[in-house]
């Protein structure tokens, strides 16, 4: 059921044709989709016998369907425990996570996910090809549609050549993208990227920056990329929320406007670029020294 809902809902366009049909009377609230993703109020305390620490005090926003949004925030300001939040991994203190309109409880069918260790996430005595099929045979895809998924996911990565390889025969770069693979393969709704790409070198990095960004606008699919890294952030992003320091609130959203079309060098020379990048920078320059924005949270959410 859950298969085929890459492409964005065809909910909008007929939406769009109801309007026309009727008279001018109020239409507006018909005309936004509800966001694919809610996080509301979310606070986390990790209490053990010896200490209680508030890593995460009241995050609220929201992410459209088909954005690609990304988080930035200070080391220890609570980025993968948010995104284990979001991936249903950890139950939050307080607050809660709306996902498609489920309150998020458990892992989530229509999220995929993409951790900074792949040599962890991959399992060395699978080939690439066994790795990438795993989590259809556990969503018990049939066997030819699998093939199908796996042979797109893997050529959309760069790595149909190498199906019968073994992760550790692979540079940590192909690594990654055999990661990406899998969870394109899977067809999520949502793509959750917990700062992938901070393990592999320079080059490989900006391969697989430019590699997502072409997978996402291909696809269609909602991404949403944490990092510490601010000019990832403004390269990859339409959008950068930016995180206080722990315990973490919202410090800014900042809207990413620079064109869709985006390239290593252009892009990243474009004065544009610079004042986003410097503009990023500033906030968290002040998060690491404490400041805080007035209102504690940027409601976001309509309900
Ligand atoms: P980030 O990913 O932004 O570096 P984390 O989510 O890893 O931040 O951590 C946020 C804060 O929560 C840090 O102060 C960290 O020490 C604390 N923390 C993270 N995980 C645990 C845990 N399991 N138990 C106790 N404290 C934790």
């Amino acid at each position: 059921m859950a298969t085929t809902q890459i492409e964005p809902s065809s909910e909008v366009d007929d939406m769009t044709d109801m309007t026309d049909m009727t008279d001018m009377t109020d239409t507006s609230e018909m005309t936004s989709p509800p966001p694919i993703l809610d996080v509301r109020g979310v606070k986390k305390v990790y209490e053990d016998a010896s200490r209680t620490v508030e890593a995460i005090r009241d995050l609220t926003f929201s992410v459209e369907s088909g954005e690609l949004a990304c988080i930035v925030g200070p080391s220890g300001a609570g980025k993968t425990t948010l995104l284990k939040i979001i991936a249903g991994l950890l139950d939050p203190t307080d607050g809660e996570v709306v996902l498609e309109g489920e309150r998020v409880t458990g892992t989530p069918a229509g999220m995929a996910v993409v951790f900074q260790e792949y040599g962890r996430s991959l399992f060395p005595w699978m080939t690439v090809w066994q790795n990438v099929e795993l989590p259809l045979k556990e969503k018990k895809v049939a066997a030819a549609e699998r093939r199908r998924l796996v042979q797109a996911a893997l050529e959309a990565v760069g790595l149909a050549d190498v199906p019968a390889a073994h992760p550790w025969q692979l540079s940590g770069g192909m690594q990654q993208r055999v990661a990406i693979a899998r969870a394109v393969a899977y067809e999520p709704h949502i793509l959750l990227m917990d700062e992938p790409f901070a393990a592999v070198d320079a080059q490989t990095r900006a391969d697989l920056e430019d590699l997502v960004r072409s997978l996402w606008r291909r696809l269609g699919v909602t991404v949403l990329f944490v990092t510490h890294d601010i000019d990832e952030s403004v390269y990859l992003g339409q959008r950068v929320i930016v995180l206080s320091s722990s315990p973490t609130v919202v410090m800014a959203d900042v809207a990413i406007d620079l064109p869709d079309d985006r390239d290593q060098l252009t892009t990243r020379s474009a004065p544009r670029f610079t004042e986003l990048r410097s503009q990023v920078y500033e906030l968290i320059q002040q998060a690491k020294r404490g400041h805080r924005p007035a209102a504690a949270t940027v409601s976001s959410t309509e309900s």
